[in-house]
């Protein structure tokens, strides 16, 4: 059973893909809370800022660094899942 069929989700965990599915089901299923990052990271950031160039703040989603953040006027609107990944997002982040 699985035997054969390349698991999509980890490729050499010699299990069969609904194990995977499930596992993975639940971990995204489990809010993570996303993290307070700038829009521009690393090199880029620098790069921004030698250009004298504004850098904003923002939520990304831990797993896959997309963007689940919305900037809004009372502050910022997390996404409650990730809409690249599918990861389930903690939303109050928002209170400092
Ligand atoms: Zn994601």
């Amino acid at each position: 059973m699985g035997q054969g069929i390349g698991c999509k989700i980890y490729e050499n965990c010699g299990r069969d893909c609904t194990h995977c599915a499930a596992e993975e089901a639940k971990k995204k299923a489990r809010k993570m809370e996303p993290r307070k990052t700038t829009i521009f990271e690393g090199t880029q950031a620098e790069k921004l800022a030698a250009k004298g160039l504004k850098n904003y703040e923002t939520y990304k989603c831990p797993v896959c660094n997309w963007i689940v953040a919305d900037r809004k006027l009372t502050g910022f609107k997390i996404s409650n899942f990730c809409e690249n990944c599918g990861q389930a997002l903690e939303t109050e982040v928002t209170k400092e």
